[in-house]
């Protein structure tokens, strides 16, 4: 989880700091924040794209994570978890599930209306979604042993 914190600060939409880190049963792990699409101007430098009280502009941290396995990781996230700072948006918990990931970790609820249907989605798919406190500072992520990072170079944003 502290991956995924130091990850939220570098998100460029400050709507939401959001990061993630996505580890697959074979530890190789991938990760992402909230930010616009590659080359394309981030809503620190050009504003919030908003409709419906929503930044359009901003991929969110769970999004890019996937795409970064997709496009240039090649990392199956079949039976993955994700450490993640904010409970997933229904959009986002739709990609986790499709993708194969079985348990969420995070700190901070969303927004209590999407949460709902958020969290009816992950019960339905027995997706497993499990708080974790802030100041349990926890090394879950160490504890999985020796992950392998992928090159942060290669960040889609
Ligand atoms: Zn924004
Ligand atoms: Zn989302």
């Amino acid at each position: 989880m502290q991956v995924a914190r130091a990850f939220a600060q570098r998100s460029t939409c400050d709507r939401a700091h959001v990061g993630c880190v996505i580890v697959s049963p074979d530890f190789q792990m991938v990760y992402g924040y909230n930010g616009a699409l590659p080359g394309q101007p981030h809503c620190d430098d050009a504003g919030h794209l908003m409709v419906d009280g929503y930044c359009q502009r901003a991929l969110h941290a769970e999004q890019n994570a996937i795409i970064k396995a997709a496009r240039t990781s090649g990392v199956s996230l079949e039976e993955a978890t994700i450490y993640t700072t904010h409970y997933p948006c229904p959009v986002c918990t739709k990609m986790l599930i499709a993708s194969g990931i079985r348990r969420v970790f995070y700190h901070y609820a969303y927004r209590p209306d999407l949460d709902a249907i958020s969290d009816a989605m992950m019960r339905a798919s027995n997706v497993y979604s499990i708080i974790m406190p802030l100041e349990a500072q926890s090394e879950l992520l160490l504890d999985l042993g020796g992950p392998r990072w992928i090159d942060p170079s290669t960040s889609p944003t």
